[in-house]
């Protein structure tokens, strides 16, 4: 007997009409639809008039119903994964299905669609030839500073997630590690009716909430600009140096450190010592 074919389908992941005609079709062909939430994906389903049979497969029963769904693939019925939102496996439940399937040789067909993560970069301004999907940065400090650490000298774009719980943190620990140049794209409830694309660098990164409360809910999507190695700690050094002795001469000593904290992102405390030491040699 033939096996069945395992359709890895992307949903919307904020504006319904955002799928794909030959997503509607698959899952309108399917013998069964395994989904996160299923009373979930129930409105998207109806919406395309789609009253296929649904069961639930989520982080906690992968295991128990990837054997399930493999047994039904190996007896020749076709089964569409489907997520929450976008595309399944990435963040979300899955991986564990595709692995097997593949290992007994099941075909596994993906129907593309949206990614926040890709959605977020293609409008983010940011480059696009090299990136680095990270994921949801870990919910506690001091490993959240550790994995942002451990990317700080990524030369492509880096991509995370967050949730409206953790954006303040998570944003406050992005300006403790990366370097105040560096350019950040804040993505929020894309294709939503809210949506918004916000770019600033690290320096003011942790302003962004200042006069709107609003702006830390909903679902995010954080680009990070690479690190360029031509751009070593020497040379942003030397800059913020050129520039504080020009100001040096013009203004009072806070002013100036003021002005090049401001100007180049670098660490206030940093600019201060230099600015001290600078005055010491004239
Ligand atoms: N599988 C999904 C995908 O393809 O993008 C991601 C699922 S993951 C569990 C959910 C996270 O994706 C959210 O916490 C948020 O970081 C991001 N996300 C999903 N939808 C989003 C949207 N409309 N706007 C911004 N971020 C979104």
């Amino acid at each position: 007997m033939n096996t069945g074919r395992l359709f890895v389908v992307s949903t919307p992941i904020g504006n319904i009409e955002d799928m794909t005609f030959r997503a509607v079709k698959v899952l309108q062909s399917v013998d069964m639809i395994a989904a996160e939430d299923t009373r979930h994906s129930r409105r998207l389903l109806n919406h395309y008039g789609i009253s296929k049979s649904c069961v639930a497969f989520h982080e906690h029963n992968e295991t128990s119903m990837t054997s399930r769904l493999l047994n039904e693939l190996q007896s020749g019925k076709s089964i569409a994964l489907i997520s929450d939102a976008g595309t399944p496996l990435i963040r979300d439940p899955g991986f564990q299905l595709v692995r097997a399937a593949k290992t007994q040789e099941i075909d596994v067909v993906p129907i593309p669609g949206c990614c926040a993560a890709i959605a977020a970069l293609s409008a983010s301004g940011l480059a696009t030839d090299r990136f680095l999907f990270a994921g949801f940065p870990p919910r506690t400090q001091s490993a959240r500073q550790a994995f942002l650490q451990s990317l700080a000298k990524e030369t492509g774009t880096v991509i995370l997630y967050e949730s409206s719980h953790r954006i303040r943190e998570c944003l406050g620990t992005i300006s403790d590690v990366f370097p105040g140049t560096r350019q950040v794209v804040i993505a929020r409830e894309l294709t939503k009716q809210h949506e918004s694309i916000q770019s600033v660098n690290v320096a003011t990164i942790t302003s962004l909430f200042e006069n709107n409360p609003y702006a830390e809910k909903g679902e995010f999507v954080i680009l990070i600009e690479g690190h360029n190695p031509k751009q070593t700690d020497q040379t942003i050094d030397q800059q913020c140096q050129v520039m504080l002795k020009r100001l040096l001469d013009e203004c009072s000593l806070k002013t100036a450190v003021e002005l090049t904290t401001e100007l180049t992102g670098a660490k206030k405390k940093q600019i201060y010592q230099m600015a001290l030491q600078l005055k010491k040699q004239n």
